[in-house]
């Protein structure tokens, strides 16, 4: 039998699933460079512990962040080595000659895709596909998506929010803003310098955010330690963050997510917002892990938010599922590329 694998290829994390054994690996979509050579020195996780620490002659880049997007070689690699890492050798890949399909974000440019195939195909697959992350989001949480019943899927990723009602099978209404996972680390970042007076790096900021991070009012309050440097002296400091301060360092790009559920709300055909107002909206991706951001579009729309049980790992089960529908599926939800 052919093997079946869904690469989930976000801008924060790529996973690989493969039918029957589940979700095989699950890494950030990080490449270090050589900027002198050009060589990939590290993938992945290695790659993810080199950012804000590597040499003058090393740059840890993400491929397919918004706006670095523009070498689309680096995306090939790292597709590569993933591939390699998870079937033990591009050899095995060949011998089995699996289907695959891969997911990408939303924003990728056509040059992007060509790459995602040329790479996916060169490393040894029988037949390439690529869906649009909200409809493998839906098929990764359950929802059975070739019925005519409208649902709504909000997918928070790093890069990009991905907003899309989907009925029969296909996409009927939909909107992609950049505000996502990455900007919340960046609008602490600018947080931290304008009221703290004090930098702090990528990484850090990414862990106050899972940590304090708040969309909607909390009714307890809650303190983080946190180590950055002093832009007036210069040097190492600690010091003591809140919740209530996060509320206010988030709320500008939260409330530009909720207005963009509103707003396709708005465009979406009565039947089908009748279907979500019942079933409620399904949030995906790890951005919707978010302290209160299901709270705040509940309130900004009054219909039921949810995350999706697996939020990380939903996109790429639903991928690789969506191989057995694809006769359920309508042809602009995916595109087959041999
Ligand atoms: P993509 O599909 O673009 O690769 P993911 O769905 O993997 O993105 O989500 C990545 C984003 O989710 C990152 O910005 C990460 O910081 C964020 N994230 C992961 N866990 C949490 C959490 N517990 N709270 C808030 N944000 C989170
Ligand atoms: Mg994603």
């Amino acid at each position: 039998m052919t093997p079946e694998i869904g690469i989930d290829l976000g801008t924060a994390s790529v996973l690989v699933y493969v039918k029957n054994k589940g979700i095989v690996m699950n890494e950030p979509s990080v490449v270090a460079i050589d900027t002198t050579t050009g060589n990939v020195l590290a993938v992945g996780e290695e790659a993810r512990l080199m950012i804000g620490r590597t040499p003058g002659s090393i740059i840890a880049i993400r491929p397919l962040r918004e706006g670095v997007i523009s070498d689309y070689q680096v995306t090939e690699k790292m597709l590569k080595y993933f591939i390699e890492k998870v079937t033990g050798g591009v050899s095995m890949f060949k011998f089995f000659k699996p289907k695959v399909m891969v997911c990408v974000p939303s924003g990728v440019t056509e040059v992007e895709k060509r790459a995602v195939i040329d790479a996916t195909m060169e490393a040894g697959a029988r037949e390439v596909f690529l869906i649009e992350e909200p409809i493998a989001a839906a098929i990764g949480a359950g929802i059975e998506i070739s019925k005519p019943n409208g649902c709504m899927v909000v997918d928070v990723g790093g890069g990009t929010t991905d907003i899309a009602v989907i009925s029969l099978g296909g996409i009927v209404e939909s909107t992609s803003i950049k505000v996502a996972g990455d900007t919340f680390d960046e609008a602490i970042t600018r947080y931290m310098r304008k009221n703290h007076s004090m930098l702090i790096g990528e990484r850090t900021a990414e862990e106050i955010k899972k940590t304090i991070g708040t969309a909607y009012p909390r009714e307890e309050e809650v303190f983080m330690e946190i180590r950055g440097r002093n832009l007036v002296t210069g040097l190492p400091e600690l010091r003591e963050i809140s919740s209530t301060e996060m509320l206010s360092a988030l709320k500008e790009c939260v409330v530009q997510i909720a207005d963009a559920v509103h707003s396709v709300l708005e465009k979406t055909p009565p039947e089908l917002s009748a279907d979500i107002s019942d079933k409620g909206i399904l949030m995906t991706g790890g951005g919707s892990l978010l302290w209160g951001l299901d709270k705040l579009i509940q309130k900004r729309t009054g219909i039921e938010a949810y995350v999706a049980e697996d939020t990380v790992s939903c996109v790429a089960r639903g991928t690789g599922e969506a191989l057995n529908s694809l006769k359920y599926m309508s042809h602009n939800s995916y595109k087959k590329k041999y």
